[in-house]
């Protein structure tokens, strides 16, 4: 018996090492293989389709970019979102979320919640031994990624963050979201640790049912916990936002029953094009833009159920037609180990796919990021007056 348990702990001690010895190769491998551009077509457009994207404001609710083993400042070949490739693809505003627990045997139908394959990509990283257990040390682990990016990126803390009076080309204005609310030990206070890093829009669950939220893809996709409800409650006291892509069926109503909590869907599809486990209904997509949420349609086969940039207007069209043309944005999912038509820098295609969709535009206006923007501008803190105002 003891001897056995010396071998187990011999063995885990010796695959800790490897991990961290050799796992940072190994994540830049499944960097490359996870975030996958699947046509390599080329960013370009007609003049008049370029003409136009130059002139929108785009914004997207959701990329994993800050979980990978890349310099965001430095175009990369790898995945699908940096600085420079936001920037080409015309993106003002990105919505930076940040994954705390994966498990292993995950899948859309019924995800046991472990082993969380999350505690192995932190010591591949070489992150801090805090991390290797407790997930939202790992959200704030991201954050600090995010802060130590500089002046190319603005952290949006606050509406008044989002003033377009001073538009600088070479900046990326970012939101920090968390995605799955894995508390430790069912602390309150570790949504007051994220808020402090910056934190603005809260993800109640990701892949597999966790103390405060039932997933999608749980393995009993429960609604909102006592503590949950808690949760939510202290969310919306801080004036942070709730992020229901993922969220089981129960978690999205109990959390819709709430007055007043502000909402949205980061990423996610529309049964209406795409049936599937976490996907919305046509009345799910009615109640949340009732709601005054945005939703944001996301690019990879699992959402629209197609691999081109044709099936993401498709699934635009119907839940604009459902949902209507105010609560329909970009929900890309870059960098969150999905296969993708285009990376950041390629975002005129979408542009274009809208305009042959029959959107005017005036409504792909709204939909790349006017509906984004003005959610946010009604939905973040109002934030402190500068002296003088
Ligand atoms: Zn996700």
């Amino acid at each position: 018996m003891l001897r056995a348990l010396f071998s187990t702990i011999v063995g885990a001690l010796i695959l800790c090492l490897l991990v961290f010895a050799f796992g940072r190769p190994v994540l830049r491998m499944v960097d490359k293989g996870v975030n996958r551009v699947s046509t390599r077509s080329p960013a370009t457009a007609p003049p008049e389709v370029a003409r136009l994207h130059d002139r929108l404001f785009i914004a997207d609710l959701h990329s994993d970019a800050l979980l990978w083993d890349r310099d965001l400042l430095q175009r990369s070949d790898r995945g699908q979102v940096d600085i420079p490739r936001l920037r080409a693809g015309g993106v003002e505003l990105q919505v930076f979320s940040m994954p705390t627990a994966f498990p292993l045997f995950a899948n859309y139908r019924r995800s046991p919640a472990f082993p969380d394959i999350m505690a192995v990509a932190a010591i591949a990283h070489r992150w801090p031994h805090a991390t290797w257990l407790d997930p939202t040390t790992r959200a704030l682990q991201q954050a600090s990624a995010l802060h130590r990016l500089g002046d190319r990126v603005r952290l949006v803390t606050d509406a008044r963050d989002l003033s377009t009076a001073n538009r600088d080309s070479a900046v990326v204005r970012a939101i920090l979201a968390v995605e799955g609310m894995h508390l430790r030990g069912g602390e309150i206070a570790s949504v007051d640790a994220m808020f402090r890093a910056g934190v603005r829009v809260f993800g109640l669950a990701h892949m597999s049912d966790n103390a405060v939220a039932g997933s999608a893809h749980g393995w009993k996709k429960y609604g909102l916990t006592p503590f949950g409800r808690r949760v939510v409650a202290h969310i919306d006291s801080l004036d942070g936002i709730v992020d229901l892509a993922h969220a089981s069926e129960k978690t999205i109503d109990d959390v819709l029953a709430i007055p007043n909590v502000k909402v949205m869907v980061s990423h996610t599809g529309v049964d209406g094009t795409c049936p599937g486990e976490r996907n919305l209904s046509d009345d799910q997509l009615k109640t949340i833009s009732a709601h005054g949420g945005v939703i944001g349609i996301g690019f990879w086969p699992g959402a629209v159920c197609g691999d081109d940039v044709a099936a993401i207007a498709r699934a635009m069209r119907y839940a604009v037609n459902v949902a209507g043309i105010d609560a329909i944005a970009l929900g890309s999912d870059f960098d969150g180990a999905v296969r993708t038509p285009f990376d950041a820098a390629g975002l005129v295609q979408l542009t274009a796919a809208l305009l042959a969709e029959g959107f005017s535009e005036d409504e792909v206006a709204r939909i790349m990021g006017l509906n984004a923007l003005e959610f946010f501008e009604r939905s973040l803190p109002a934030g402190k007056p500068n002296p003088g105002d």
